[in-house]
């Protein structure tokens, strides 16, 4: 929800994620300004409230930066190469993007293997194990058969030994 990327109309930069004029830094990969927020990150809270973090986590313009990647991120074949699918596509068009994939690729939506309810990998929990995922419910309901499982296998000796 970029409001006119760039400069307000007195002139002044805006970050372009937010529209906000305070605070403002340059990004390494591609130079627009964006807010000097990484300080409001919480360690380990997953927020994503800091416009600066979001841009530098959750985009292919700042992993191909990171990475030393030639060219432009948007025809890197080093990148589409780094992700699977879904994921590049939501790295690549998310709105922690200053401009986003013009031509995403198709496909496939990911799956739980246990209900087939569709997971977006992206923005909701799961797990996942080789080549099965689990929606967070279903990761719930296997984690405990696991554990019965393991208890099962200990035999006679209680789980707490
Ligand atoms: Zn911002
Ligand atoms: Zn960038
Ligand atoms: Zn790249
Ligand atoms: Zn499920």
């Amino acid at each position: 929800m970029a409001k006119g990327i760039g400069k307000s109309s007195s002139g002044k930069p805006r970050c372009g994620l937010c529209g906000k004029t305070r605070r403002l830094t340059k990004t390494d990969c591609c130079g627009n300004w964006i807010c000097d927020d990484e300080h409001k990150y919480v360690i380990f809270s997953y927020a994503r409230n800091s416009c600066h973090r979001n841009h530098r986590r959750y985009t292919l313009c700042a992993s191909h930066h990171n990475e030393g990647h030639p060219g432009d991120w948007k025809d890197c074949p080093e990148c589409r190469g780094s992700f699977e699918t879904e994921m590049y596509v939501w790295y690549g068009t998310n709105e922690y993007n200053f401009t986003k994939l013009e031509n995403p690729p198709d496909y496939e939506p990911t799956r739980c293997s246990r209900c087939g309810t569709v997971i977006k990998l992206a923005t909701e929990a799961y797990s996942s194990l080789g080549e099965q995922y689990w929606c967070e419910e279903c990761s719930q309901i296997e984690m405990q058969e696991r554990v019965h499982r393991i208890k099962r296998s200990r035999g006679r000796r209680s789980p707490r030994a």
